[in-house]
């Protein structure tokens, strides 16, 4: 199994479980002290952004309340300067793979939900993950997002088996899973300890909506009603030594000024009490769900426009945290979504459990909701190099070299990503060109490759060609 080399302890200050840290009249405050910002505020806090430092709570309810058109360009042009100061062209590769749509909650916008007695029930056996695995490894993917419905079957153990089965599957070229990311509903602290026994990389969890009466008039029942249970989840994640979290909103659910501010506040609050804010945001956007009548008309529906400045304005705010962007989201708009700050993207993704293996048929029957993009990992990659001149990067070396947490924090905050994420992600891209590429992705993928590699200093170009040589010659999963 793949494992972390240093293992970190955090230290978590005293924190009460029983009150919320999302302050509602004061995130309303903010909003309104910020309504109708003057062109000279808003330029004074892009001024600002630029320095990469972040934005407070009422510099970003400010950006989130521009109204002079004009300035849209300007906020992109900084998120695409603060992108590209600190990730570089290099956008890192996933795919989810849903193990179980069993679920005990009912979320309204979710076709998972226990109420859809329409939906086609699985929980795929170790067999089936096996299978799922070797397809995703058959694509050339490095990095799996596990995904679980809330329920007695989906017990921790029964998901530290699924994961310890997924990192032992090989495809006959020798790929591999080397990071198996999880996104299950919250356990307790204990449960936290077994989970980490798994070596996962992120343990992802999506309060949905931080307004705890929208919050509690959509989930309708099961576990997951508990706003607070779901709020302090990261908390105890961490308790139980897991550094590496990520944390979302559901945006369409509430007003989406009042989910980022909060969302901020979630950032601040684990920094204070853990030492550590979340490695990754993730922005789902309700896509329509059979069997759920609610994600067909959101009630606060965000369009494209809207999204674009979430993203952007998100980027200014926390410019070292990760953002994530899955399939949900369309071909068109996820390349502009790139340039603005997105850091991750899934690639060639299935929404139902044994999806992959499935016909297209069945999927529909059991899958979570519709997704935007159907193209293939391939075309995807494709489209990265030639039209958004991006690396995409397999690179799985910060987690397994421990540089995680307030360690991968730390790095990121110095700016040194260029030190290991460049070299990483064309070192694991030429794997990926020589294994699994199509034929006119190899030859675009290689020219981006030179390019890249004549950017570099002379030092690094020398190390990164030593690593990129032995690749050529058949040596796998190398990295700095
Ligand atoms: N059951 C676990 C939970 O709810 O935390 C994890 C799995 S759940 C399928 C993962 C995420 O899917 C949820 O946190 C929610 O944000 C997202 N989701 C649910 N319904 C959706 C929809 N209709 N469109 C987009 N995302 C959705
Ligand atoms: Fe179940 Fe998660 Fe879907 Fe809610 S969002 S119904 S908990 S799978």
């Amino acid at each position: 199994m793949t494992t972390k080399e240093h293992p970190h302890s955090i230290s978590i200050s005293h924190y009460d479980a029983n009150k919320s840290f999302i302050d509602e009249k004061a995130i309303w405050a903010a909003i309104n002290n910020a309504a109708a910002p003057s062109a000279e505020q808003v330029r004074q806090v892009l001024a600002k952004a630029r320095q990469c430092q972040g934005l407070s709570i009422e510099e970003t309810a400010l950006l989130l309340q521009n109204q002079h058109e004009q300035l849209d360009e300007e906020l992109f042009a900084v998120a695409r300067e603060v992108k590209n100061t600190i990730y570089g062209n290099r956008i890192v590769l996933f795919a989810p793979l849903y193990v179980s749509n069993h679920c005990a909650n009912s979320c309204s916008y979710c076709g998972f939900n226990a109420d859809n007695h329409a939906l086609k029930r699985k929980t795929l056996n170790q067999e089936e993950i096996r299978k799922e695995v070797t397809i995703l490894e058959g694509m050339g993917h490095k990095r799996i997002l596990a995904v679980y419905g809330e329920h007695p079957r989906n017990n921790v153990n029964a998901i530290v088996d699924s994961i310890q089965t997924m990192y032992s599957v090989k495809d006959d070229k020798g790929g591999e899973i080397r990071r198996i990311n999880v996104n299950c509903a919250p356990m307790s602290t204990a449960d936290f300890k077994v989970l980490k026994t798994a070596a996962i990389g992120t343990y992802q969890c999506f309060q949905e909506t931080y307004h705890q009466p929208t919050y509690e008039s959509v989930h309708l029942k099961g576990k997951k009603k508990d706003y607070l249970y779901r709020l302090y989840a990261m908390h105890r994640a961490m308790e139980a030594g897991i550094d590496d979290v990520g944390i979302g909103a559901l945006f369409g659910l509430y007003d989406h000024r009042f989910e980022l501010l909060a969302m901020l506040t979630h950032v601040a609050q684990l920094e204070t009490v853990c030492g550590i804010g979340p490695h990754t945001i993730s922005f789902p956007r309700i896509e329509p769900a059979h069997g759920s009548a609610i994600s067909e008309k959101p009630p606060y529906e965000v369009d494209d426009a809207c999204f674009k400045r979430i993203v952007a304005i998100t980027r200014l705010a926390v410019p070292y945290t990760g953002l994530i962007m899955s399939t949900r989201e369309s071909a068109g708009l996820r390349k502009e979504l790139l340039e603005l700050g997105v850091s991750q993207i899934s690639a060639g993704s299935r929404t139902s459990p044994g999806g992959y293996q499935d016909s297209e048929q069945d999927q529909y029957d059991a899958e979570q909701f519709s997704l935007g993009d159907h193209r293939a990992m391939d075309d995807i990659i494709y489209e990265l190099v030639t039209e958004s001149n991006a690396i995409p990067s397999f690179c799985t070396g910060c987690y397994r070299k421990g540089r995680t947490g307030d360690h991968f924090i730390g790095l990121a905050k110095q700016q040194f990503i260029g030190k290991f994420c460049q070299p990483n992600a064309l070192i694991t891209f030429k794997e990926y060109l020589n294994d699994y590429a199509g034929p006119k992705t190899r030859a675009a993928g290689t020219a981006l490759i030179e390019r890249e590699l004549a950017a570099m200093s002379p030092a690094r170009e020398r190390n990164v060609r030593t690593c990129l040589a032995k690749t050529e010659a058949g040596e796998r999963d190398i990295y700095l």
